[in-house]
């Protein structure tokens, strides 16, 4: 298992060695994982919801895809990814404490 501030450094050394540091702006990394995001729904558009239906491979690249471009936000804003995700299942856990149902 690969420790989410090793992505986020290998996300950050590959941004510093093409020099695209420049265009790497709030805007556009929340862009892109928009645009990201809609790729990997797009593999499930017109089809059942079954995972079989679906091109793994792909599936695994447009996840990454979105993870990447996360990543990169998290270094431009300067914010620890795994923190923040700890922090908001901590929020969650609270908000919707196990045993309960959540769901009418
Ligand atoms: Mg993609």
């Amino acid at each position: 298992m690969v420790e989410i501030e090793e992505l986020q450094s290998m996300v950050k050394r590959f941004r510093d060695e093409r020099n695209w540091d420049r265009y790497h702006t709030p805007k556009d990394l929340s862009l892109s994982v928009s645009i990201e995001a809609s790729e990997l729904v797009e593999l499930f558009q017109w089809k059942d919801d079954s995972l079989s239906s679906v091109n793994i491979e792909r599936l695994r690249e447009e996840m990454a895809d979105v993870m990447i471009y996360l990543l990169a936000l998290s270094n431009t804003a300067d914010i620890d990814l795994g923190k923040a995700v700890k922090d908001k299942l901590e929020k969650n856990e609270e908000k919707y404490p196990a045993g309960e149902e959540h769901f009418e």
